[in-house]
């Protein structure tokens, strides 16, 4: 009597231990002798997945392809970031991004600028204008100031990170579900979203750093690659696309500082940032062609 009752007692604590770590419980099914435990073994749908450790999302399964985007000159009004000289942020980012516009104007896009001439404009309404203007892609771009001014350092950001406490406190309580409701299935085509929209941002971080540090190190030998990173910047939280921000050089080192005050560096900038812009873009149309 004990047996069979401690029995049915270890496969349901299997079971139920199986959903809180959010595992497909189906290995360890119960032995043909036990009552079916509460759970709902069978009903359990394939992409009950862990959400703690969400699958790579197939990028065909979601159609993407970019028309508009909008670049994003840091600053503006206030300087932003100065070097020694006396060279501002505000108007190397602006010279990059009109030098972008019309490297991409060549292009089949639309690009808008959320600011091309020097005024003041709030990260608020930085979102808000490429939410309204329905942007695929958003680029801010900014230059960074550091200690020591030895470094010459150059960082990709993006959205991040995914293993968040909060994210995964979220998941975690939904994989205790063995029933879904209907806020349940809303909450994960949620999470689907914000998984595609961070992937995508980390693919285009990702060819926008690397483009950038290889097209640059030949002028820029002693130039960092730091790399892909995430942040929680304002412009990169609240923007509903696919979205970066670049630290495309240090104002803090004055060799850097040399080098942006030449046109030819800063062509090359905007040069690298076109291309991968165009590479991502490209990425994109594969996928939806494999897709199809
Ligand atoms: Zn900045």
């Amino acid at each position: 009597m004990c047996g069979s009752l401690v029995a049915v007692a270890l496969v349901y604590l299997t079971l139920a231990a199986d959903m809180v770590r959010g595992r497909a419980p189906l290995q360890s099914a119960a032995p043909v002798n036990v009552a079916t435990p509460i759970v709902n073994v069978e009903l359990t749908p394939e992409w009950d997945a862990p959400l703690s450790h969400p699958r790579p999302i197939d990028r065909s399964a979601i159609p993407l392809s970019v028309k508009t985007i909008v670049i994003d000159p840091g600053h503006g009004g206030e300087p932003g970031a100065t070097s020694e000289s006396g060279l501002t942020e505000k108007e190397i980012t602006l010279d990059v991004a009109l030098r972008l516009r019309r490297l991409l104007k060549e292009e089949p896009f639309e690009v808008l600028l959320t600011r091309d001439t020097d005024h003041r404009l709030s990260l608020d309404k930085r979102v808000s204008f490429a939410n309204e203007n329905k942007a695929d892609l958003f680029v801010s771009i900014h230059v960074n100031s550091m200690e020591p001014h030895t470094i010459r350092a150059l960082e990709t950001y993006y959205v991040g990170p995914t293993d968040d406490p909060t994210t995964l406190k979220l998941a975690s309580r939904e994989n205790k579900e063995s029933e879904y409701s209907l806020s349940d299935y809303k909450k994960i085509l949620e999470k689907i979203y914000v998984d595609a929209r961070r992937d995508e941002s980390r693919a285009l971080a990702k060819t926008i750093q690397s483009q950038l540090f290889h097209s640059l190190k030949t002028a820029n030998p002693e130039l960092e690659n730091r790399g892909v990173r995430t942040a929680p910047f304002v412009v990169l939280i609240g923007t509903q696309m696919p979205a970066i921000l670049v630290e495309i050089a240090c104002l803090s080192n004055d060799d850097e500082v040399d080098l942006l005050t030449k046109p030819d560096y800063r062509e090359n900038i905007a040069l690298a940032l076109a291309q991968g812009i165009r590479r991502y873009a490209h990425s994109l149309t594969l996928a939806e062609r494999k897709g199809s």
